[in-house]
């Protein structure tokens, strides 16, 4: 058991130091920092979790932000979204919001909408254990430790202790402003520190998605993992065979697509983690380590936080296709070799890579449809004579497949003279040729509000 903390560097705060002989007898309190010596404030808090905050709290709950608002808001980052902890219960949380859902087998959680925004607002649970190895609830297991239910709900600290990573479990009190610490979080956020709570191999076999999250963070954040979390990764890899390739394809898309997607991949490699997510790309890459196929995905995945960061739009469509280029190109050239053309050797192969990628890591139809045309059409950018060329720039992926191209080019795997020719063609065909449909005038606007009742026999507007 790896459980204590000293927590000097708040000693002369409103500190209870921790040490193992209370940690192992039970007896662990927390850290209260008070609103004063603190730098979160309500008013980087979004108006929606607020409300969300006050509701609960003044119906009687206690009501705390926690999670990745707490950490981001005190490290002066903007926080993805908000999350909520309280001790209502699901339905008594459903019935002081309107707006309302329970999702959630395996947790059950309400989303509250407000606006745009919605709030994720989860019932304090109860820990399977607490420091000093007492077990408090039954929660369900598999053979492999993997927990598979756990809706036994408990108090704030015991919360606390189920959370993933120290620095994930800070709760942030809206009816003092403190912020409450029970496993030293704020002490790792100090110190650039990611450290799992409790054991960090019962914690990671308990949900070895953790272990995408510890990657995750510690590039997100620019965090140190803690030995003691970190060993276990190059051991444990091999859990992740068993998550729902649904919700490994939910994670891969928040590694990726969440703005430090170079430095995610660098330490999933690292670990050797990529392989359970991406196998068919790691042999690729181990085939070819020095080769422009590593500089291809890093290229990409730099492109992807590079188009993030100046708020361009990204989609898991280009992602993966650039993820599984290598793999699909190998299948391509394999298939040629044995005769196929060179058209129906990309289609073939985008759909035995698709359909191999897909049994690790899902990818819905709506973006494996625009990846594989992605693939398709870079083989039709090749054809420069004639009318092809015209055609394909109607084509509604064309602006993918060239900027695909550009990435291909820049690591000297495709012709640097073709990504060039299609850029100069662009360039000279607006000016030449008129957008294929020139708006006249302004179209009217539609109402967008939803009808509601019409009175009886007035005509709808417009008919
Ligand atoms: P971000 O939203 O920036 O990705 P986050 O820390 O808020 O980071 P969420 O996935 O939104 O992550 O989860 C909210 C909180 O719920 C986490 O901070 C953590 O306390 C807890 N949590 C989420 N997933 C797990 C998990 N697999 N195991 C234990 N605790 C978890
Ligand atoms: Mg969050």
């Amino acid at each position: 058991m790896r459980w204590y903390y000293t927590l000097q560097l708040f000693r002369n705060k409103r500190i209870r130091v921790t040490n193992q002989g209370d940690i192992e007898s039970g007896n662990v309190q927390a850290i209260i920092l008070p609103r004063a010596e603190h730098g979160l404030s309500r008013a980087s808090i979004s108006s929606s979790a607020l409300k969300v905050l006050y509701r609960l709290n003044e119906a009687g709950f206690q009501s705390f932000l926690v999670g990745g608002g707490v950490r981001d808001l005190l490290l002066g980052r903007e926080p993805k979204d908000f999350d909520v902890a309280t001790d209502a219960h699901p339905e008594q949380i459903r019935q002081l919001f309107n707006s309302c859902r329970l999702i959630g087998r395996r947790f059950r959680l309400a989303h509250v909408r407000s606006g745009r925004d919605v709030i994720e607002v989860a019932t304090f649970r109860a820990a399977n254990e607490l420091p000093g190895g007492v077990e408090t609830v039954q929660v369900e297991h598999n053979d492999e430790g993997r927990i598979l239910r756990d809706n036994v709900y408990g108090t704030l600290e015991e919360d606390a202790w189920r959370r993933d990573f120290s620095v994930n479990a800070l709760y942030y009190d809206i009816s003092d402003f403190s912020v409450v610490d029970h496993v030293g979080g704020l002490e790792d956020l100090k110190a650039g520190m990611l450290r799992l709570i409790g054991d960090p191999e019962q914690r990671y076999r308990e949900d070895p998605v953790r272990m995408l999250r510890a990657v995750r963070f510690a590039a997100k954040l620019g965090f140190r993992i803690h030995t003691d979390s970190e060993e276990p990764l190059w051991e444990l890899g091999h859990l992740l065979d068993d998550i729902p390739a649904a919700r490994l394809f939910e994670e891969v898309l928040k590694l990726f697509l969440g703005g430090s997607a170079l430095a995610t991949f660098e330490l999933l490699r690292r670990y050797d983690l990529f392989q359970f997510l991406f196998p068919l790309t790691d042999d690729a890459l181990e085939l070819e380590e020095q080769g422009f196929p590593i500089t291809f995905v890093a290229r990409a995945l730099e492109n992807t936080d590079k188009r993030l960061a100046e708020n361009k739009p990204v989609t898991p469509a280009f992602l993966y296709a650039a993820l599984l280029w290598e793999p699909m190109r190998l299948q391509m050239q394999k298939l040629m070799a044995e005769g196929m053309g060179e058209l129906e050797a990309a289609q073939v192969a985008g759909n035995r890579v698709t359909a191999e990628q897909i049994q690790y890591t899902s990818l819905p139809k709506r973006f494996s449809f625009p990846m594989r045309e992605i693939w398709m059409l870079q083989s039709r950018l090749e054809r420069r004579r004639g009318k092809a060329p015209h055609r394909l720039l109607e084509h509604p992926r064309f602006r993918a497949a060239y900027d695909f191209l550009l990435l291909r080019a820049e690591v000297g795997e495709a012709d640097p003279e073709l990504a060039d020719w299609w850029t100069s063609f662009q360039e000279l065909n607006k000016v030449e040729q008129p957008p294929a449909v020139e708006p006249t005038e302004p179209k009217p606007r539609r109402n967008r509000r939803p009808r509601k009742r019409k009175p009886a026999g007035q005509p709808d507007a417009g008919s």
